[in-house]
């Protein structure tokens, strides 16, 4: 058996070793990605993000028990855009994971920042990919922090969950940027603390001011959850069921969020293919050295020396 095949198919081991090459950009990964994909596009995928420490581990690792007890299949992908450790064991092996990490039906990975920019959206895509071809019924992807790599990786989500804790007050302000625009669901968790229904009103104030992006007939609702007591987590999943019928019921919404999705990836998978290709040539050819040199020593003004570069490389034909 091949080792597309062998993914297919359900082998823990060969999908293992597939992302581990893709979190290491081996060139191989690519090969099998591209068999594997015809075979990707059942699985729904949900995105959690929010700052580090808010309880998204342990939010995901109740719903996990929830969608086992459903006989849903599970992947769990952890995403870490700052974690300084390579190959990303650190976070699959957090014990609040651990629980499900021995049942068949859960299959749990992690990944770190690798390679070069803009890469780790694309591996998480690939990995996102693996879990799919397996034939999960659920791939969670779990992201720690909120910057544009976190945005990125959570638009490829069918739902986005953002996940909050009272008290946030400025940083609800903060987050207003970026992330809010992005959330299809809002959960307040860690409500047994003061100030939940604070950050509940100040979420939703926020959201109903930007009414016109949700023109569309889904209004983000906002959730309270105490994780760590289980409280919540099914009316979280109740909703992300509402959301999936939300873009199921209308062919022509979800065509659209298809398109959306897919343009998304193409366009930056070309990106990548693009700095990947051009870049590591011309380093390893010397071609930047030199057009370094020209500018430093102006001979050349660097949008020059850049269009000289791109376009003789694009235009050589190369792959
Ligand atoms: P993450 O960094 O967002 O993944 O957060 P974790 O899941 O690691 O949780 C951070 C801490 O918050 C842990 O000590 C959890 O036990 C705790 N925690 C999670 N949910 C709740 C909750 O609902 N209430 C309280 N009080 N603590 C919680």
């Amino acid at each position: 058996m091949g080792i597309a095949e062998k993914i297919i198919s359900g082998d823990v081991r060969a999908a293992a070793k597939l992302i581990r090459d893709i979190d290491d950009t081996v060139p191989e990964a690519r090969v099998i990605l591209k068999e594997l994909y015809a075979f990707t596009g059942t699985a729904y995928v949900v995105g959690i993000t929010g700052f580090s420490g808010v309880g998204k581990s342990t939010l995901v690792d109740q719903m996990v028990a929830h969608l086992r007890r459903a006989q849903k299949t599970v992947g769990i992908l952890a995403v870490d855009p700052t974690s300084p450790f390579s190959g990303g064991a650190i976070l699959g092996d957090r014990v609040r994971m651990q629980r499900h990490s021995m049942d068949e039906g859960v299959f749990i990975r992690s990944m770190a920042t690798r390679g070069y920019f803009g890469g780790l959206t694309q591996s998480t895509r690939g990995v996102i990919d693996v879990f799919d071809a397996m034939g999960k019924d659920y791939i969670l992807v779990e992201t720690v922090g909120v910057g544009q790599d976190e945005i990125d990786i959570v638009q490829s989500a069918h739902t986005t969950i953002i996940v909050l804790i009272p008290g946030m007050g400025d940083d609800i302000q903060a987050l207003k940027a970026g992330i809010l625009e992005i959330g299809d669901i809002f959960v307040v968790n860690k409500a047994d603390r003061e100030g939940a229904d604070r950050t509940v009103h100040d979420t939703r104030v926020m959201i109903e001011m930007d009414e016109k992006r949700y023109k569309d007939g889904w209004k983000p609702p906002i959730l309270t959850a105490q994780a760590v007591y289980g409280k919540g987590i099914k009316e979280l999943l109740d909703e992300v069921e509402n959301h999936r019928r939300y873009l199921t019921s209308s062919k022509e919404r979800e065509s659209r969020h298809r398109y959306e999705k897919t343009r998304n990836a193409l366009a930056e998978m070309i990106r990548n293919k693009i700095v990947h290709e051009v870049l590591d040539d011309i380093t390893h050819s010397g071609e930047f050295e030199e057009a370094l040199e020209f500018v430093m020593k102006g001979k050349m003004d660097p949008y020059t020396a850049c269009d000289n570069i791109v376009l003789k490389k694009l235009g050589s034909g190369k792959k």
